[in-house]
């Protein structure tokens, strides 16, 4: 089980911003900008590399979900970045996919 499969059972409190049928978003507990939202889906898939064909409308849905919490913070006037840290060079450290939407100050191009 890894941190996000815990906090979606509720063993693990977050700091919730949105959820629906298909995702949950919370702030990340090490922003790396004002906004630093978390996005998962609720159903589990680990890894962006190697996506199952039958987890490819959970992807979507994802990323469907990710804009429609980007438009209710408000951060889509201004603009956003949405990340995906695959493995350990890009220092993906939770097992369970999750999109990182950044936003609130000019954010610098290559990134890391
Ligand atoms: P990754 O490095 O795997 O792409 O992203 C994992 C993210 O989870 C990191 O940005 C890290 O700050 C965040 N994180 C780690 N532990 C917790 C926690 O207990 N609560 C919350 N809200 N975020 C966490």
């Amino acid at each position: 089980m890894t941190l996000f499969d815990k906090m979606l059972a509720g063993e693990i409190p977050c700091d919730k911003v949105y959820e629906d049928d298909d995702i949950l978003a919370f702030n990340d507990i090490n922003p790396q900008a004002p906004v630093h939202v978390l996005v998962i889906p609720k159903h589990k898939v680990a890894r962006f590399d190697g996506l199952p064909e039958q987890d490819a409308e959970t992807v979507g849905r994802l990323f469907q979900g990710a804009a429609r919490v980007a438009r209710q913070l408000g951060i889509q006037e201004n603009g956003y970045r949405v990340i995906v840290n695959n493995g350990r060079d890009a220092q993906q450290t939770v097992e369970y996919i999750h999109l990182h939407l950044l936003a609130g100050r000019p954010l610098k191009w290559p990134p890391g």
